[in-house]
Order: C-alpha cells, then sequence, then structure tokens
C-alpha cells in the first residue's frame, strides 16, 4: 500500500490523484479539536463550574441555573475563539439523519451595535416546532410545542462555524419524538438492572456502561454518474440496471488494495472525523465492487451513536469534496452484496470488568455466564421486536436476500460455548457446583476468549452472534440510525436482568445459598431459550423450516413486522424499563409505517417516471431503427433473401415490443394500486397495501427494463450502466 498521501485534481475531462505532502501533525494532535472535552472544560471551565459538570456528568445528575450559564459561558468563549459564529441543538427526529436550526451568537448591545451571547438558558433548553417533524399524531393530541434539551452526556462540538450541542427533542407532555430519549432511558435501565445484578459478585460496582462499536458500510460512485441517474439521487438506489459482467465473482475486492482516490477520499475523511472526536480505527474494502468500511474504537452507546450520525453527514460532505457519492442504501445494486452496520454490543463495569469475557476464577465466570444467559434469553422473547428494530423499507432489500442476515433472528454462540451452556443445562446440579465442599462453579470456561479468536469460530450467515467479548448484531442497515436496534436490545436486556433478580432473590429468601440460586434460575432460563441458538446456515432453506417449528418470529412482510412493538410482551417490557409508554410506541409505529409507505411510493413514483419517458420511448426508437433496416432488406432483397436477413431484427422488434406493452400495462397497474391504497386512512392498512400490491410491481418492471437494457443500442441508452457505475477509475 502507498504511504502517500492524495489529492484529486481534474486531468481534462478525467480526475487523478496526485501526492501531496504528509502532514506532520500526528492524529493525537488533533483528536478532539472540535469536542468541548474534558480537556477543553477544564481550561474554559471555573474550577467550581468544572467540578459540578463532571459529577452530573458521572453521576446522572440535573444541572443547576447557575452552573449552566457557567458552562454556557465557557463554552461560548470556546466556541468564538475557534471561529464559530452560530450555534445549534442538534438532535435526532425520527427520520433518518438529525437536525439542526442555526442561530448566530449575536444579539443588540443597547448601543446600535450586536454582542455575541449565550445563556445558559439557551445551552439547556429550547422550544422547538415539533409539526415539522415526524411525531406520529403526538402532536394532534396534544400541543404543537416540543423542547430540545442539552444531553450532558454527549459533548458539544464545532461542525464548520456553528457549534452543535446534542440534544434530546420531547413533546411538551414529555414524549419522546427523537431516537435520544429512549435511547438514554434503555441505557439508564441496564444501567440499572445490570448494576444490581453485579453487586451479588461485587458490591464495589456501582455503574454499568453499554458501549458500542459500529462498523460502516457504504459505496462510493463517481459524483457526475449519479447525476445522470434519478433514481439514485431520488431514492439512493438504482431502480434498474442490468447486472455488470464483471461485479463481485471474482471475490477481488475484499481487502483488496483502496484506489488512489478513495484512499485520498479516507484519509480526508478520518481527519475529519478525528478532529471531532470520532476514534476512527478501521479501514477496507467491502464485498461488493466500490463497497468500503468504516469502524472506529468502540465507545459508550450514546456517545457512539452520536458519533455514528454525525460520521454520516461528514462522509456525505466530504465526499462531495472528492467528486464522489456516498450511498448509505441498504441495497443501492441489485446482484451484489447491500450495506449494512454491524453493531458490535457489550457491557462492563465501572471498575474495569467486561461482563461478556469470561474471568479467570469461578466467581466471574459465574458473572459471565449470568450476563451471556440473560442476553440469550431476552434475544429469544424478543426476537420478532428486535427484528423490528432493524426493519425498515430499505433494509428489507436486504434482509433475507442470501448474502446479509436472514429475517429470522436467532443467535451464534460457537461451539466451545454451546458445549459449556449445554454442559450448565444438563449436568447435575453437583456437577455444576461444588468444588472441595464448597459451593462453587465448576465449569471452566476461562479458555474460551482465547479459543474463539484463535480459531476465529465465526458464522457470517447470523444475524446476532458471540463473538468472544461482545455480541454482534449483523442485522443492522447501514442507513439506520443504530439507536432503534441499541434500544430494544439495551432494554429488553435490563428487563430480563431485573427478572432474573426477581427469581433469584426469592430462592434466597426461601433460603437457598446465593450461588446455587443463581445457577439454579439461570440453568432454567437457558432450558426455556435456548431455541434461539443457531450455529448453522442461516441462509438455508432449511433453517426457515425449522425456525418457523421453534416458534421463532419468521415474518418477512415490514409492515407487518413493525406489529411487534406494540405485542403485549414489548409494550409490558417497554414500561417496565421505563423506555416509552404505549402511547409512544403507538405514535411511533405511525411513523414507522408512513415512512414505509413513503419511501416505497416515492419509488413508485420515479420508477414510473423514468420507465415512461425515459426507458419507453428509447426503446421504441430503437425497435423503429430495425424496423426500417427490415424494410430497407425488403426493398432491396429477394423476398426469399429478405426474410433470411431480416429475420433477427424482426425477433428483437417483438421482443422489444413485448417488454415495451409489459412496462406501459405495469406502470398502469402500479399507478392504479398506489391510487387505491393512496385512499386508505390507516397509516398501518397503507402500508400494508404498498407492500403487497405495489412494491411487487417495482421488480416486475425493472426484470423488464433490465432485459431491454441488454438489447438497445448502447448509444441510445439514457442512464448510466453499473457496469460504469461500480466501478471506480
Ligand atoms: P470485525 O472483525 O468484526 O470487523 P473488529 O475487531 O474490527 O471486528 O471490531 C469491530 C468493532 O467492534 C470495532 O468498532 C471494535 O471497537 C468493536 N469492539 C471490540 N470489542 C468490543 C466490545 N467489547 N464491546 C463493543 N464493541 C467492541
Ligand atoms: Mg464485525
Amino acid at each position: 500500500m502507498s504511504m502517500l498521501r492524495f489529492k484529486v485534481v481534474k486531468d481534462g475531462f478525467s480526475k487523478k490523484a496526485v501526492p501531496v505532502e504528509e502532514p506532520t501533525e500526528r492524529p493525537s494532535d488533533y483528536f478532539g479539536k472540535y469536542v468541548f472535552n474534558r480537556e477543553k472544560m477544564f481550561t474554559y471551565l471555573p474550577k467550581k463550574t468544572y467540578d459540578a459538570l463532571v459529577d452530573a456528568i458521572d453521576n446522572n445528575k440535573p444541572l443547576n441555573r447557575e452552573i449552566a450559564d457557567s458552562v454556557a459561558a465557557g463554552m461560548k468563549k470556546w466556541a468564538l475563539e475557534m471561529g464559530a459564529t452560530h450555534y445549534t441543538h442538534w438532535l435526532h427526529p425520527l427520520t433518518d439523519g438529525t437536525a439542526e436550526k442555526h442561530d448566530s451568537f449575536i444579539e443588540h448591545d443597547g448601543k446600535g451595535g450586536v454582542v455575541e451571547e449565550f445563556s445558559g438558558k439557551l445551552l439547556i433548553q429550547q422550544e422547538v416546532d415539533a409539526s415539522s417533524f415526524p411525531n406520529g399524531g403526538i402532536r394532534n393530541t396534544f400541543e404543537a410545542r416540543g423542547y430540545s434539551a442539552w444531553d450532558i452526556s454527549s459533548p458539544a462540538f464545532i461542525v464548520g462555524r456553528t457549534l452543535c450541542i446534542p440534544t434530546v427533542f420531547i413533546s411538551y407532555t414529555g414524549e419522546s419524538l427523537d431516537y435520544k430519549t429512549p435511547l438514554l432511558r434503555a441505557i439508564n435501565s441496564v444501567n440499572k438492572a445490570a448494576t444490581a445484578v453485579c453487586q451479588y459478585f461485587d458490591e464495589n460496582v456501582k455503574r454499568v456502561y453499554s458501549y458500542l462499536g459500529w462498523e460502516q458500510e457504504y459505496f462510493l460512485v463517481d459524483a457526475d454518474l449519479v447525476t445522470a441517474r434519478p433514481d439514485l439521487i431520488l431514492t439512493g438506489r438504482t431502480l434498474m440496471g442490468h447486472e455488470s459482467a464483471k461485479n463481485q465473482q471474482l471475490e477481488d475486492h475484499y481487502f483488496g488494495s483502496i484506489p488512489s482516490r478513495v484512499q485520498a477520499f479516507m484519509r480526508d475523511l478520518e481527519i475529519e472525523a478525528l478532529k471531532l472526536g470520532i476514534p476512527a480505527k478501521t479501514r477496507h474494502n467491502e464485498v461488493a465492487p466500490n463497497q468500503f468500511e468504516l469502524a472506529p474504537i468502540y465507545e459508550e452507546t450514546n456517545l457512539a451513536n452520536d458519533h455514528n450520525l454525525l460520521l454520516m453527514s461528514l462522509m456525505k460532505e466530504v465526499a462531495r469534496r472528492h467528486n464522489f457519492r456516498v450511498l448509505l442504501h441498504e441495497k443501492p445494486f441489485a446482484g451484489v452484496n447491500g450495506s449494512g452496520k454491524h453493531n458490535n454490543w457489550s457491557l462492563g463495569t465501572d471498575t474495569g470488568v467486561p461482563l461478556f469475557t469470561p474471568g479467570k476464577t469461578p466467581e466471574s465466570n459465574l458473572q459471565f455466564l449470568v450476563f451471556i444467559i440473560n442476553v440469550l434469553s431476552a434475544v429469544h422473547k424478543h426476537n420478532g421486536l428486535l427484528k423490528a428494530s432493524i426493519s425498515s423499507a430499505t433494509n428489507a432489500h436486504r434482509l433475507g436476500a442470501n448474502e446479509a442476515p436472514p429475517a429470522i433472528i436467532s443467535i451464534f454462540m460457537g461451539s466451545q460455548l454451546s458445549q459449556v451452556l449445554e454442559k450448565l443445562s444438563s449436568a447435575p446440579i453437583e456437577e455444576i457446583l461444588n468444588i472441595g465442599g464448597k459451593s462453587e462453579l465448576k465449569l471452566d470456561v476461562s479458555q474460551i476468549p482465547e479459543l474463539m479468536i484463535d480459531n476465529t469460530d465465526r458464522n457470517r450467515t447470523s444475524p446476532f452472534a458471540f463473538t468472544g467479548n461482545r455480541f454482534e448484531f449483523r442485522a443492522v442497515g447501514s442507513s439506520a440510525n443504530c439507536a432503534s436496534a441499541m434500544i430494544a436490545l439495551n432494554a429488553a436486556v435490563a428487563n430480563e436482568l431485573m427478572d432474573f433478580k426477581k427469581k433469584v432473590d426469592a430462592l434466597i429468601n426461601s433460603g437457598e445459598g446465593k450461588t446455587e440460586a443463581i445457577v439454579t434460575v439461570i440453568r432454567n432460563m437457558f432450558n426455556e431459550c435456548k431455541n434461539i441458538l443457531f450455529d448453522g446456515n442461516g441462509y438455508s432453506d432449511e433453517w426457515k423450516a425449522e425456525a418457523e417449528r421453534r416458534g421463532l418470529d419468521c415474518e418477512t412482510s415490514i409492515p407487518l413486522i413493525f406489529d411487534r412493538y406494540l405485542s403485549p410482551a414489548s409494550v409490558e417490557m417497554f414500561k417496565n424499563t421505563n423506555v416509552f409508554s404505549e402511547l409512544e410506541l403507538k405514535a411511533r409505529n405511525e411513523v414507522k409505517w408512513e415512512i414505509y409507505t413513503k419511501k416505497v411510493q416515492i419509488e413508485a413514483r420515479v420508477l414510473g417516471d423514468l420507465a415512461l419517458n425515459h426507458i419507453v420511448p428509447v426503446a421504441t426508437r430503437y425497435q423503429s431503427v430495425l424496423l426500417d433496416n427490415a424494410l430497407k432488406i425488403k426493398q432491396l432483397f429477394s423476398a426469399e433473401k429478405a426474410e433470411i436477413l431480416s429475420r433477427q431484427d424482426l425477433d428483437v422488434i417483438e421482443k422489444i415490443s413485448g417488454h415495451i406493452v409489459a412496462i406501459r400495462e405495469q406502470v398502469e397497474e402500479m399507478v392504479s394500486a398506489r391510487k387505491v391504497a393512496n385512499k386508505i386512512e390507516c397509516e398501518r392498512e397503507k402500508a400494508i397495501a404498498y407492500h403487497d400490491t405495489v412494491a411487487p410491481l417495482l421488480d416486475e418492471i425493472r426484470r423488464h427494463i433490465d432485459k431491454l437494457e441488454l438489447m438497445v443500442d448502447n448509444q441510445m441508452w439514457p442512464l448510466p450502466k453499473y457496469r460504469e457505475l461500480l466501478f471506480i477509475r
């Protein structure tokens, strides 16, 4: 690999990368340059304010007004020194991205001029018109007003010339209208529940952190080509396009060398990311041509998620600078792999103990097993909900498409750990406990992490896999807000841990020893949930049948999968953990169905337009060229010879006609299906209608267009083809 840094320059009509001088600064010099982190807090805040703020952050305490004013003053000073002119509350509404409304720092000074102002009040809370964001009817029922409030657990940062303050977004009556509020609630809930369980083993544990390390996959495409593809611009994916003769069949892209133009982009992106405190660590080519991945070092879940959202917008901006467009859609191209966003997730204590890593002592191994089994049980009970948490109109193209996790949630544990668990479930309890007459765990699991890492005991087809010290939730979509999956997972595990503790306490209260009580409860739990374990090929049809028999959720229709949020078990679980009220769940589902409908609707409109005014006219024109040719042959040659010479033309003419007729009919059918669906008032029913009657026609129409692409004169074809889009030159 080249050690040089590149910049891209125009060279006639093409672009080329030329080396630039290496910067002398190291990442450690500029990491977090644009972040109001603890180091800056210490420099810019009075000692008393600094102490109060750190205490509030570390111990989940509210900030009083006086301290807030002092924090705001210090933050303003820093921001102005960094050249910021505006500030914004940075929120995560129920759309794909983030939202911001910039306000300048200026205020009248009373003497005809202005001064830069920023008060604690502006820092802490602002009123936002909730009606301009998806809210699922909450504003109709109550009030249009919403509030954004500073999330002190995530530091403020500067993008361009704007100071961004991470905030939660709630309605006037306190319902969450965003992803961040429930994520913070879920993290809080798992912290409380896990801490209580950890105290069986170590009373010094006061807090348990949830960690997330995401791996972001994406495609890069030449900007000029994207401009010529209305489908990519408007829907993020190609709605048509025949497979390129060469795509990923040679498997030469994965971990291959990175093209220099792409390397220049990655360098630039990483430097920007590091300056914003995002610990970008790993980059590589992915399986499909033009597909890449970026992964940071894992962080506390809330911060990691902020960083992922920030990175996604950063990518779009940096890509433009390099004359690329980044595609975050889960399936931009048919026939090659789609993009996901693996969510590596773990829990760890404030005493530095990772809870999914086997320990060296029987005690710590028991703690490890407790946490593992609580996760298995949570995922088993809520497998349908977890699937709903990663489902969307866009991820639908990836799930179950034989390249990404199937639309059934199961867990891969690897053979070593499965053996230990099996022993726990079936061996006589004396065999599991009692070492030298004491009630201690005999199961030896201490070599497991080494074994796992050594023989890379991995199963790429599993949507949820244990990878030695963490779980990897692989079904998350590349464009998704990770919070959706992280809310469901952390809340479900929190609920399970609470339940577990109740059962253990009941046994202890009835006189059983602590270790025996714990072993008895996890053993029962394991026996009830072991159906969730599956180490085989998740893509196979046998697994679908087997999963059905095991009672796992096998639904594949996205609008119906969303129902899982409203099942009694989900409502109960979210209520117990204080993550969502039933009202919030209902409102959010309205938003999910509405977004699903709109995405399919937009695709249907774009495809209808492209089919009728790009493809059909061109196919017709080519057809008349052939007709013309056939006619001339007839005029010039004897009937017998003409018949032979024009046979193939006539053949193609007929085929083209067939496709044109089919496209016209199906577009008409799609328009009627949309009209019928649009009349449905209920968002759920409407989404179901779009799924059942509109979406399938998209594939049908595409099939005909892709056939035409192979027949029509290449010079006439109005859109860049896959072979151009997928290979960066
Ligand atoms: P892969 O081999 O799956 O690509 P990597 O080793 O590159 O995995 O790690 C993927 C992600 O997992 C990274 O973001 C990494 O920081 C994160 N990760 C590693 N250990 C943990 C952990 N204990 N908890 C959460 N995330 C973790
Ligand atoms: Mg991974």
